[in-house]
């Protein structure tokens, strides 16, 4: 069985292409290495994936590459290129944002049409939902981004939708909050802080600390995606979380006792397009994909902390 994984050397594409290849799947990865964080770091992800024989890799954007070549005797689709981030997106970065979250989706899209994949599996985002007070936050509940990267990942969601219901393309859109875990990109809070306390600097905290999200740990969200994959059923939205909240300054207190360091605390102000609160209603994903979070914040901390004491060497 072969799996196309776009964003492959990204954070949780390269954990993805790990298991699917556990599973005895070939993996055709694709990634164009944005800039969005270091070469060196998407790399390295990609290191242990290159060595196995199942996997092939090209580099360069999606929407260049030719349609055909990438679909060769592909039976799934895991579509998890983006640009992501939400404080990068307003202003003149926006056009990166609609060319690798809305045109190279929509290009793809157009590619698997009348191809017979089995499955489109898009990784969508809770920013979806943008800030609102109506929690858990709920598949069938009101989508109102407060950032342009929403507006991104919506619109894109908005296209698998019309590509299953217009061409019967078999696509299911997943809402992923906040993942974490060995391999988060250097721009996420939990590497920010990670990196700060290991060096020793200032870890900068926006806002009051109060503000809460519902963390996921990266196998637990790999889980989530491969039961996406097998399940029966097709144009639907699934929330992927890890089934709790909480905040940031709680947070630090974890980080702190399994670092054993004190954090330095920088107080920022709040920045424009991040929500208060997030925390899924997992309850459609458990019933229809057996989805069922199971590494706890503090372990799955633990395990990326080990992983930022090897990479800062
Ligand atoms: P990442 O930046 O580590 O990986 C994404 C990869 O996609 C990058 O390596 C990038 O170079 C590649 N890419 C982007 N546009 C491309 C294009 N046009 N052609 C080829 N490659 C391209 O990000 P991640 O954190 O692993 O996120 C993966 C997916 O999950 C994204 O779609 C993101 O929006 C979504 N998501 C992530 C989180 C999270 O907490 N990490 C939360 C919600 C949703």
């Amino acid at each position: 069985m072969k799996s196309l994984v776009t964003g492959v050397a990204g954070f949780i594409g390269s954990h993805l292409a790990e298991r699917l290849m556990r599973e005895g799947h070939q993996v055709f990865g694709v990634d164009r290495f944005l800039a969005n964080y270091p070469r060196h770091l998407k790399e390295s992800n990609l290191s242990k994936l290159t060595a196995h024989r199942g996997f092939q890799f090209v580099e360069g954007d999606l929407t260049q590459l030719e349609p055909g070549g990438l679909l060769r005797d592909v039976s799934y689709v895991f579509h998890l290129a983006a640009l992501p981030g939400v404080r990068a997106s307003w202003g003149k970065e926006f056009v990166h944002y609609t060319q690798n979250n809305v045109l190279a989706t929509q290009f793809l899209l157009e590619a698997c049409k009348g191809t017979g994949i089995k499955k489109f599996v898009y990784a969508s985002s809770s920013s979806v939902y943008g800030d609102t007070q109506d929690l858990p936050m709920r598949e069938d509940g009101m989508t109102r981004p407060v950032s342009p990267y929403g507006v991104s990942k919506l619109a894109a969601e908005h296209l698998c939708y019309l590509y299953w219901k217009g061409f019967a393309l078999p696509t299911v859109s997943l809402r992923y909050f906040t993942v974490y875990g060995p391999r988060q990109r250097a721009d996420m809070s939990f590497h920010i802080f990670m990196r700060a306390l290991l060096r020793d600097e200032e870890v900068p905290l926006y806002d009051d600390g109060e503000q809460s999200r519902d963390f996921t740990f990266c196998s637990d969200i790999v889980e989530g995606t491969l039961a996406a994959a097998l399940y029966q059923g097709s144009g639907e939205i699934f929330n992927l979380g890890g089934g709790s909240r909480t905040t940031l300054n709680e947070v630090i207190g974890m980080l702190e006792a399994v670092s054993g360091r004190k954090a330095k605390l920088k107080r920022l102000g709040r920045q424009e397009g991040d929500v208060r609160h997030t925390a899924a209603d997992i309850s459609r994903a458990r019933e229809k994909l057996g989805f069922k979070p199971r590494v706890s914040l503090s372990d799955g901390l633990a395990q990326e902390w080990e992983w930022i004491r090897k990479i800062e060497g």
